[in-house]
């Protein structure tokens, strides 16, 4: 795992007391920590009820999200996580992300050919949070359920999200929103139709 500067600058300095033999963040004797203590500490660090959402897991979405800034691929920031699977990356983070950008209708460009897909987002529920991708065909939509394919549909759309739903919306000439048909010819160049253009 590879480590910003100011972490291995920090586990440096709190290496050498030690001799690399005890912990490097000790409970107050310099044994190992209770992971109680630790949550107690954590909750009392962060204050009032306002900061209640900030857990430890948080840090690791935020992990995530600085790597991806940086430019590193989804197996790179799974390998960072200890994620075995570049797909847990992708339910979790680039799932997140597709919020981010928005759910509905793309489209994308392979070898050219172009294929079509929905993107859903659960509300509601046990699976509340998750991303579901549908592959369209005809009217007909069929689920991506093959890890590798969800990652390599899920990646191409995050590369360029608003690129690939107007592709959606000009070649099948359906609203990326709505997914009604578009009849004029300004509606058909954007992918969008006037209605839900307002309301963008
Ligand atoms: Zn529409």
């Amino acid at each position: 795992m590879r480590l910003p500067a100011f972490a291995v600058a920090m586990l440096r300095r709190r290496e050498l007391p030690s001799g690399g033999s005890l912990p490097v963040f000790p409970d107050s004797e310099g044994g190992w920590r209770d992971p109680s203590n630790t949550s107690r500490d954590l909750r009392n660090a962060r204050g009032s009820e306002d900061f209640a959402w900030v857990t430890s897991h948080v840090f690791r979405k935020t992990a995530a999200t600085e790597l991806d800034r940086a430019g590193l691929s989804a197996r790179q920031i799974a390998d960072q996580l200890g994620h075995s699977r570049v797909s847990m990356t992708q339910d979790g983070y680039l799932g997140r992300k597709i919020r981010n950008a928005q759910v509905g209708h793309f489209a994308i460009r392979t070898d050219g050919i172009v294929k079509f897909y929905r993107v859903k987002l659960v509300t509601a529920g046990s699976w509340a949070g998750k991303v579901f991708v549908d592959a369209q065909a005809s009217e007909d939509f069929h689920p991506v359920k093959t890890p590798a394919t969800l990652t390599m549909v899920l990646t191409a759309i995050l590369a360029n999200p608003h690129a690939a739903e107007e592709l959606y919306g000009q070649e099948l000439g359906q609203c990326y929103r709505c997914n009604r048909t578009l009849t004029d010819e300004t509606s058909r160049a954007l992918g969008i139709g006037p209605e839900c253009r307002s309301k963008l």
